[in-house]
């Protein structure tokens, strides 16, 4: 079902970034009169300028309707950190946002799209409910990689630094862990450089996300496309099992705010943008077969929209953990999916990353599948570079492979996958415990619709790494994860193992070249 997106009273942060016409916005979407107004104070130091700056700056507070400050608040732009910040929190924060308190007293907030924040972090303090987490850590609990890294201490550090782009802040950057104690990761970026200013939070988290690499400058990821390189293969009995495979990665554009710091202006300016690259495929003698249409979620009659859900070709929203960080915010303004006509190209357009590129189909030719996104990723390059005339378009950065919005996606932002039906193993093990072997042979497991949900008649299959690793590499952890799920549930079938020895059929499995990949 369409949501209807709720309507948005005083309560909400003012956007960062003003509405430009849109060539100059896809040129510059940051630059903005209300920008710049607010920041003028910052610029402008003597005599009478000084007061004639702050009347016309009170005078815009007064008629935006605004708070009385805006350098704490967390998601607003603001080139330096304020010194001047802490003092003048208390009256501020609390009634820019929409805190858990708040939306708990009042339905009209909806946890599974809406910004909703921590209420200590709202005002721009230590969040007494990480504590709360992190002690229950102590005793074995769930903590997120961000309550694993951040402290108090480090909090104060960081908390009245905003980032240029976005205004992105620790307070907005911490939210989603903070508010939910069973998310993995519960740190996002709003924009690139947030990895770099905020970087005493973000590369532990990375680094114990993606186990083995180093930030120390001593690494460098490095990317390859080449499908040929494979040299495992999913074996007969593997590929009888698999519905369907699917390959996407993430690609975020290097002049917008990543979403979790955007505004419905960047969010719709990027949907623009990206219909006149789709059409571009129209006429295009290299990538005809990845013509098709482009479907706006606001144009979508709600049926659609669910056909394309169920059809596994389109993300939902309404998810509680990346809501909390912001990627759903204006929904549905600004979200689409583009498919070819026979569906194994699609693109999803600003779901939480700008772009997630995706090459699929029925079967389990991983190799074709693999190929398709290859040429899929270059198509996208090539058409954004040549609508907007720009010679670089999406972020990256030599340490951290792409941008992400989520610290997990770095690196190749790469997630190839199969939908495999294994029932028995299903019925007998469980989600969790097939995630968890899957996870030693670096893969992970899924439920029958993506992350966070359950196994209804399949399991989701998929690489589990993806930063310091080429793509053909990761590829080929998938296809032995589904071998050995697949030669797993050939053995329960066939009563040779159950829940009581798994463990050791499983070393036998491993001992396997083309699944241990020895
Ligand atoms: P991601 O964010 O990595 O793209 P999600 O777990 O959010 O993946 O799932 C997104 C959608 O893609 C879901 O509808 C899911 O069922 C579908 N999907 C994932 N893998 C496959 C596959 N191999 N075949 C078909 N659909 C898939
Ligand atoms: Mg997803």
């Amino acid at each position: 079902m369409h949501r209807t997106p709720s309507p948005r009273g005083p309560l909400l942060p003012p956007p960062n970034h003003g509405t430009v016409a849109s060539t100059a916005a896809v040129a510059f979407p940051f630059r903005t009169a209300r920008l710049s107004v607010i920041r003028r104070p910052t610029l402008i130091c003597t005599g009478k300028i000084v007061l004639v700056t702050c009347l016309l700056a009170l005078t815009y507070r007064y008629l935006t309707g605004g708070c009385n400050s805006t350098e704490t608040t967390p998601n607003n732009p603001s080139s330096e950190p304020s010194p001047k910040a802490s003092q003048s929190q208390s009256d501020m924060a609390s009634s820019e946002y929409v805190t858990q308190s708040m939306a708990a007293k009042d339905p009209k907030h909806d946890p599974f799209f809406d910004l909703i924040m921590d209420d200590d972090l709202a005002k721009n303090q230590w969040p007494k409910q990480l504590t709360s987490h992190q002690e229950e850590g102590k005793k074995g609990k769930d903590v997120s990689l961000m309550g694993k890294v951040m402290t108090p201490e480090l909090f104060n550090k960081l908390k009245d630094i905003k980032t240029k782009t976005a205004g992105w802040t620790i307070a907005r950057a911490m939210n989603t862990g903070t508010c939910y104690q069973s998310s993995f990761v519960g740190c996002h970026a709003g924009d690139p450089e947030s990895y770099e200013i905020f970087k005493e939070l973000f590369h532990p988290v990375i680094e114990k996300y993606h186990v083995g690499y180093k930030l120390d400058g001593s690494m460098k990821h490095i990317t390859d496309m080449d499908p040929d390189k494979l040299t495992v293969a999913l074996k007969d009995e593997a590929k009888a099992k698999v519905f369907s495979s699917r390959i996407r990665v993430a690609r975020n554009l290097n002049f917008f705010p990543l979403n979790p710091g955007g505004t419905v202006e960047t969010r719709n300016q990027i949907a623009d943008l990206m219909s006149k690259v789709f059409d571009s495929f129209k006429d295009s003698d290299t990538y005809s077969d990845l013509a098709g249409t482009f479907h706006r979620h606001t144009e979508m009659t709600p049926e659609e929209t669910q056909e394309l859900v169920d059809g596994h070709f389109l993300f939902r929203g309404k998810d509680k953990m990346q809501a909390a960080s912001g990627y759903h915010r204006f929904w549905p303004k600004g979200r689409g999916i583009f498919l070819n006509k026979s569906k194994t190209f699609v693109v999803w357009v600003n779901e939480g990353d700008h772009l997630r590129i995706i090459s699929m189909e029925q079967g389990g030719d991983i190799k074709s599948v693999f190929t398709r996104l290859s040429r899929a990723i270059k198509a996208m390059e090539e058409g954004v570079k040549k609508v907007t005339g720009r010679e670089s378009v999406f972020a990256s950065d030599p340490a951290l492979g792409v941008i992400t919005c989520c610290p997990s996606n770095l690196g190749t932002a790469m997630r190839g996958s199969v939908h495999i039906g294994v029932p028995t193993i299903a019925s007998a093990l469980g989600l969790a415990e097939i995630d968890k072997m899957a996870r030693t042979i670096n893969c992970q497991a899924r439920g029958s619709s993506g992350e966070h949900s359950a196994i209804v008649d399949r399991v989701d299959i998929s690489n589990w790494r993806r930063l310091g690793f080429t793509e053909y590499s990761l590829v080929q952890d998938l296809i032995r994860g589904a071998n050995l799920l697949s030669a797993l549930e050939d053995k329960f079938v066939s009563k040779e193992a159950d829940a009581s020895n798994v463990d050791q059929v499983l070393a036998q499995l491993m001992s396997d070249v083309t699944i241990a990949g020895k």
